[in-house]
């Protein structure tokens, strides 16, 4: 499994909702009052319609694998141990036109059979009492 020495997210006020969120098991992303885009990360302006007004939406938290990458040599000396590991980009269910896609460890799947297309259900791996980590697994149903 991952090591658990992560450090605190650097949040500000346009993420801290999102990170309260995690801590509670809950995804909710920051949409756009004015067109409805879902923006991720929380950016300052609606990259649609350079709107200022966000308002954090829950989502289920499921998706579909857009693309992935199996990570076989350890990046830092502390992830020896958990090589090889699926780094990827999860498209969101419920997130409308092009959607609204995150980077994230896949956890819990074979790096050899995991493919383009596979679903995935967000789970929130607690790393400290102020810090919940997202990362996706397979999709049960
Ligand atoms: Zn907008």
């Amino acid at each position: 499994m991952f090591p658990a020495r992560l450090a605190d997210p650097m949040a500000d006020e346009r993420t801290q909702p999102f990170w309260d969120a995690a801590l509670a098991g809950r995804l909710s992303i920051a949409r756009c009052d004015t067109c409805g885009t879902f923006v991720f990360p929380a950016e300052p302006f609606c990259f649609s319609c350079r709107g200022a007004a966000f308002t954090y939406t829950d989502l289920p938290g499921t998706g579909t694998i857009y693309t992935f990458t199996v990570v076989r040599h350890p990046l830092a000396p502390r992830l020896a141990e958990v090589v090889p590991y699926v780094s990827g980009v999860v498209e969101l269910d419920g997130t409308q036109g092009a959607g609204c896609r995150v980077i994230a460890n896949i956890v819990d799947v074979d790096p050899e059979t995991v493919q383009i297309g596979d679903r995935v259900r967000i789970r929130f791996d607690r790393i400290t009492d102020t810090y919940a980590v997202p990362r996706f697994g397979p999709d049960a149903g």
